[in-house]
C-alpha cells in the first residue's frame, strides 16, 4: 500500500483529498487537524501503521505495520444535505459499510452496537467518530475505521478485553489486498450516505446487529448494567432492549459496552 496505489484505487470516487502516511500517530488526530484547516468533504487520511491509534476514551487501538486498514474520513455535513439531519446515524453508516465489505468476501459479519464489527463473535474492526463543532453547529465529523485484515494485525491476547480476529483468520486463506477492501468500504459508504435518512438504512443496520433477540447487558461507565433482550434500533440509531418486566429501554450512544449475558 502506498500513495500511488491508493490514489489509483480511489480515483473512481469523488473524494475530497488524500493524505497517506507510512507511519502516523493516529489517523483521527490528523483528520481532526485537517478538518480545522478546511479539508473538503470526503477527504481521507490513511496510514500503514498507527503508533498512537485510539479507541473510545483514549483506549489504545493496535495497528501494526503492513497488516491492517487504518483510515479516517472527514465529512462535512453542510456540504451533504442527505446527511446533515441524521448525524446520529453516522456510526451505523460506517459499521454497515465495513459489514458489507466483509459479506462481499463471503464472510458473515455482525455489528456489535455501537462501534465494533465481529466475525464469528470476535472483533475484527472498530469505529471511532469524533465531531468538530463551530459554536453549536457541526462543522465536520471524523469517522475513523480500524480493520484487521492480515493475521499480524490481531493484537496479543493480554491486550484485549474482547477476543479479536482478522479477515484473513476468518477466511482461512490469504486476504485480498487492503486497497481492494478499502474500495469496497468506500463504495458502500457513499451508497448508504446518499440514503442516510431512509428506513432502509436503519433496517440494513438492524439486520446486521449481533445478539438480536438475545439477552445482553449494557454497561455505561460505573453504573449498574442494564440487562434485557436486544430488540433492535430506534430511528436515531439508539438501541432498544426489553427488560424482565417487559418494559422497553432505550440505550443512547456514549461510552457503553455491550456483552452477551451468558
Ligand atoms: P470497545 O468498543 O470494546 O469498548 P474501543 O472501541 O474503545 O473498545 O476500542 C479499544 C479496545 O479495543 C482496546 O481497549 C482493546 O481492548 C481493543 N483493541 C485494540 N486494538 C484492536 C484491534 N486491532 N483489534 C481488535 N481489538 C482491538
Amino acid at each position: 500500500m502506498n500513495e500511488h496505489s491508493l490514489k489509483k484505487t480511489l480515483s473512481k470516487f469523488n473524494i475530497g483529498g488524500l493524505r497517506y502516511f507510512d507511519s502516523l500517530g493516529s489517523t483521527n488526530d490528523e483528520a481532526l487537524a485537517w478538518a480545522t484547516e478546511n479539508a473538503r468533504d470526503l477527504s481521507i487520511v490513511i496510514a500503514d501503521e498507527q503508533t498512537q491509534g485510539r479507541g473510545r476514551l483514549n483506549r489504545k487501538w493496535f495497528t501494526p505495520k503492513g497488516s491492517a486498514l487504518a483510515f479516517s474520513l472527514i465529512l462535512r455535513p453542510a456540504a451533504h444535505t442527505a446527511m446533515s439531519p441524521h448525524l446520529s446515524r453516522t456510526v451505523g453508516l460506517a459499521a454497515l459499510s465495513i459489514a458489507e465489505s466483509c459479506r462481499k468476501l463471503g464472510l458473515a459479519p455482525r455489528i456489535k452496537w455501537p462501534n465494533d464489527i465481529l466475525l464469528n463473535g470476535k472483533k475484527m474492526a472498530g469505529i471511532l467518530t469524533e465531531t468538530v463543532w463551530s459554536g453549536d453547529r457541526v462543522d465536520s465529523v471524523v469517522v475513523g475505521m480500524g480493520i484487521n485484515v492480515h493475521s499480524a494485525s490481531v493484537p496479543p491476547e493480554e491486550f484485549l478485553q474482547f477476543p479479536a480476529t482478522s479477515i484473513e483468520n476468518e477466511l482461512g486463506k490469504e486476504a485480498p489486498a487492503r486497497e481492494q477492501i478499502l474500495y469496497n468500504i468506500i463504495e458502500s459508504f457513499i451508497h448508504w450516505r446518499e440514503r442516510m435518512g431512509t428506513d432502509e438504512l436503519i433496517k440494513a443496520w438492524e439486520e446486521s446487529l449481533s445478539f438480536r433477540g438475545e439477552q445482553v447487558q449494557v454497561k455505561a461507565g460505573s453504573e449498574n448494567p442494564i440487562i434485557g433482550e436486544l430488540l433492535g434500533l430506534e430511528s436515531d440509531g439508539s438501541l432498544r432492549l426489553r427488560d424482565a418486566n417487559d418494559k422497553s429501554i432505550i440505550v443512547r450512544f456514549g461510552d457503553v459496552s455491550l456483552r452477551p449475558t451468558a
